[in-house]
């Protein structure tokens, strides 16, 4: 069968139709391996050499995690990806392959607080400078950036959501020559592909939308054929953060549905933007929708709502039976996370405020379930939570 390209540029048909990579399988083979071996002397020399790319180490390399690589890079419509153990592994991977003592990194000020927790605790004490600027300073000064390494982004933002607007900020970027990195968990390649938009690197928590069954830890970074081999070169194997094949074959898995995910996260968190901005005791609503910022095609399912004081929040969270208490968020499964339970960690005085996070909100992960059904129970367990 002759090879069909989508066009124009269809994420649906991409990532839902069948592989043609692995004889009549229509999904990759888990190939739990360590190590590969090699038929005779001159081929393994050749491979130590760097003369051929077979696989040699799961460490470096596996066909699992390279079919899963191959998939996001596609639908980010970026060169190449390469997966991790974790979010945190490829922030942290990307991060350390491009910055040394005495850079400066530039980072959005509400960015995800253990991104902020690695800066101030593993990067900082290295020798490197990180400023934290507002989403309107990396938007409207253009001289920011100038002597900055790498300017790390998150658009939406963690727990408020706030976006910008990327094509500026990456323009600006390239005037410095800053690197640009940005966490695409929040909206995914399905609303928002920021290397469209001139962004440098694409990063994902892998273990949310991505995966969408709340049953893996990962994490991605897709970004030209350039800035992947630099990563690939230095911490992929130095540092080691590497993808299971197992759990790269769970997330080849949830690929496959994302588009479908993520138009129902979008109609149900529709449905509830709709019904809390007209709420007598709901302050705000944080769920930024399309065309809220230039390239950004819809609304994810993660939003947070600022309560007024005559909600009992710890009751209302009591009293859900559909939302369950927890942290994460991008499955199947409705859930809620307190700000005040999730900021209010030891050690991190007026963690909340550095965070832009009121303490009376909380932030839902909408999940696959009935929209109606949803409601009901949010509906209910709130006006039980009304204090008199
Ligand atoms: C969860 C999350 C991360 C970290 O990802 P892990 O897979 O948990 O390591 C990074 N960024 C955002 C926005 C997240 O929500």
């Amino acid at each position: 069968m002759a090879d069909v390209t989508p066009d124009p540029f269809s994420i649906d048909t991409l990532l839902a139709a069948a592989s043609t990579e692995f004889g009549g399988s229509v999904t990759p083979p888990i190939v739990q391996t360590s190590l590969f071996t090699f038929d005779s002397y001159q081929a393994f020399a050749d491979r130590m050499a760097g003369r051929s790319n077979d696989p040699l180490y799961t460490r470096v390399q596996n066909p699992t995690v390279a079919a899963f690589e191959k998939l996001v890079a596609a639908a980010e419509e970026g060169e190449a990806a390469v997966g991790f153990a974790s979010g945190m592994a490829a922030i942290s991977s990307t991060i350390l392959a491009f910055v040394r003592p005495g850079d400066r990194i530039a980072c959005v000020e509400h960015v995800y607080p253990d991104a902020f927790r690695l800066f101030e605790r593993i990067i900082r004490p290295f020798g490197i400078d990180v400023t934290y600027h507002s989403v309107e300073a990396f938007e409207n000064d253009p001289d920011l950036l100038k002597g900055v390494k790498l300017a790390y982004l998150e658009s939406p933002n963690s727990v408020v959501f706030e976006t910008m607007d990327l094509a500026r900020v990456a323009e600006n970027a390239r005037r410095h020559g800053t690197l640009t990195a940005i966490d695409n968990s929040w909206a995914t390649p399905v609303f928002q592909r920021p290397l469209t938009l001139g962004i440098d690197i694409v990063i994902h928590s892998a273990s949310k939308y991505l995966s969408g069954h709340s049953d893996t830890v990962a994490g991605v970074v897709v970004s030209s054929n350039a800035l992947i081999e630099v990563i690939r070169d230095l911490t992929l194997p130095l540092l080691g953060g590497k993808l299971a094949p197992f759990e790269a074959f769970l997330l080849t898995r949830g690929l496959r549905t994302l588009t479908a995910r993520m138009r129902q996260h979008q109609e149900t968190a529709n449905f509830f933007v709709d019904r809390l901005s007209a709420h007598p005791h709901v302050v705000r609503v944080n769920s930024p929708g399309p065309n809220m910022a230039p390239g950004l095609t819809g609304r994810s399912g993660l939003l947070s709502v600022e309560f007024s004081e005559a909600v009992d929040i710890p009751r209302l969270a009591d009293c859900l039976n559909l939302f369950r208490l927890g942290v994460s968020w991008g499955g199947f499964e409705s859930l809620i996370l307190p700000t005040r339970i999730a900021l209010g960690q030891a050690g991190e005085q007026n963690s909340l405020q550095r965070f832009g996070v009121s303490e009376r909100a909380v932030r839902l992960s909408l999940g696959l379930e009935d929209p109606n059904d949803l409601w009901a129970d949010f509906d209910a367990a709130l006006s039980a939570s009304i204090r008199p």
